[in-house]
């Protein structure tokens, strides 16, 4: 068995930028032992002053719009900008056995090669309240490490949108062109929640509809109610194979840092955004301890085939466990 370090080590080593000693630390929090968990938790904690000092950046879209080969051409811009890039990742669908995102990092090739960038993928975990919790103490680790721009990527398909605005700065959708008004399949809730629209693979002979559908979009999201940071989302067009339209979006996103901070929502964004993610540790914690619960498995074993033939509520067998969960 491996042997941990201790947590003068791991600290000394993040704070010193060393990637092995922040891959490790990671480990630490997405672990399942209660004891690496812990540790994590308390490097964490130690680790906070140092955390805080990057923009944090949330990309979505749909699979196949271009996310990972965007995250490359953007995150190479970015380096080659004098930033210190680290790549995190939110997709449920890993649970399922379907491969994470980012899990074959040949979709970042360049950017995955190269050692200025952080590169992790997706943790598993069988609820999105536990996999989120790991990828934000994940980016305080990144964070203290020395990393100024935190990209997470997530599937625009279900509520890890949500997870992921919870823990950003900025909420960048990707999208396409010519594929209609039914907004191919992301939510108009999505959509409200974007800071920046990305249409991607405006190149070639997609550049003319690129161009309609910004348009378009522009359009779609005057038809939002104002956001009370005062910021008004924008539409870009990128091509992320040909790496055109990168700096644009870096621009848009300083813009917005520019003008929430200067109205103060980028803090106190920050800040509503702690207290979810104590709500949230709350809620995932007590879950855990819950269905851990001798007295509540043994109800949920004699009653789960009721359950499951609509024999009995539900509800009286939730109130029942949780009855039992108090009482021990
Ligand atoms: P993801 O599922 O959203 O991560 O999408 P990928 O990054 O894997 O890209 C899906 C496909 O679209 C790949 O075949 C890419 O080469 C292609 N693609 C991505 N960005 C562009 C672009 O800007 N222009 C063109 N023409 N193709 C692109």
């Amino acid at each position: 068995m491996k042997k941990r370090k201790s947590l003068e080590e791991y600290k000394s080593g993040i704070l010193k930028g060393d990637r092995s000693s922040l891959a490790q630390a990671i480990t630490l929090v997405e672990s399942t032992l209660e004891e690496d968990r812990k540790l994590g938790s308390q490097l964490v904690q130690e680790l906070l002053p140092k955390t805080g000092n990057s923009i944090r950046v949330g990309i979505t879209g749909v699979p196949g719009v271009g996310k990972s080969t965007f995250i490359e051409s953007f995150g190479m811009f970015l380096l080659n900008s004098g930033r210190h890039v680290a790549v995190l990742a939110i997709d449920p669908s890993s649970q399922k056995g379907k491969g994470s995102i980012l899990g074959d990092k040949t979709r970042m090739e360049q950017l995955a090669s190269d050692h200025r960038a952080f590169i992790r993928p997706s943790p598993s975990g069988n609820s999105l309240g536990g996999v989120s919790t790991k990828t934000r103490e994940a980016m305080l680790l990144c964070e203290a490490a020395g990393f100024d721009t935190i990209l997470i990527e997530t599937v625009g398909v279900g509520q890890s949108e949500t997870a992921v605005k919870n823990m950003v700065d900025f909420f960048l959708l990707l999208m396409l062109s010519g594929a209609g008004d039914e907004l191919q399949g992301i939510k108009k809730g999505i959509m409200e929640m974007a800071d920046g629209l990305v249409i991607n693979k405006a190149d070639g002979e997609n550049v003319k509809a690129s161009k309609l559908a910004r348009q378009h979009y522009l359009q779609a999201l005057h038809l939002f109610p104002p956001n009370e940071n005062n910021w008004y989302p924008k539409v870009e067009l990128v091509s992320s194979t040909e790496r055109t339209g990168m700096e644009e979006i870096w621009k848009m996103i300083k813009a917005f840092e520019e003008s929430t901070k200067s109205n103060g929502f980028w803090s106190k964004t920050r800040a509503n955004q702690r207290f979810k993610w104590f709500e949230e540790s709350v809620h995932h914690m007590l879950f855990e301890e819950f269905s851990k619960n001798e007295g509540v498995r043994k109800l949920l074993k004699e009653h789960e085939n009721e359950v499951a033939s609509g024999k009995i509520s539900p509800q009286w067998l939730a109130q029942r466990a949780l009855e039992s969960f108090l009482n021990n």
